[in-house]
């Protein structure tokens, strides 16, 4: 069964320094970073809660605070895969996902974030110019 994953967090693994929201959800990140970005395990892009979603703060029942947001994110994400030529987002291979954004670095991607919290401390923004950051790269 591929990792369900929303598909904008295919950018916050570039961006990954250890930090977070708390020591759970840090913990719950790391193992989902390691199975897709690092061990390149399939996985199902959506753009509702995912596995990462299911150990954070700001998720409420079954929508995150931010949800309008971080779909919207989401959506932008899955347009570009789509227009780079990843038409199912059923079952994908993360380093298939990144060749395609890899094509849309850097404005595309900084505009896709520009309005995330995490965004304006400058690690996310270096990764989307750091080449051997991307799988496949
Ligand atoms: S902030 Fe929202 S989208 Fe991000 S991990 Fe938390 S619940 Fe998921």
């Amino acid at each position: 069964m591929p990792i369900i994953l929303r598909a904008h967090h295919l950018l916050c693994f570039l961006g990954f320094i250890g930090a977070g929201y708390n020591k759970e959800f840090v913990e719950n990140f790391e193992r989902v970073y390691k199975s897709v970005y690092l061990e390149n395990l399939p996985i199902k892009i959506v753009s509702f809660p995912d596995e990462i979603c299911m150990y954070c703060p700001n998720l409420n029942a079954a929508e995150c605070r931010f949800e309008q947001k971080v779909r919207m994110y989401d959506e932008k994400v899955i347009e570009l895969l789509k227009f780079y030529g990843i038409s199912d987002l059923e079952d994908v291979l993360p380093s298939e996902a990144y060749s395609a954004l890899k094509q849309a670095l850097p404005q595309q991607l900084e505009s896709i974030c520009r309005t995330c919290e995490w965004f304006v401390l400058g690690f996310c923004r270096e990764s989307f110019h750091r080449k051997d950051l991307w799988k496949n790269g």
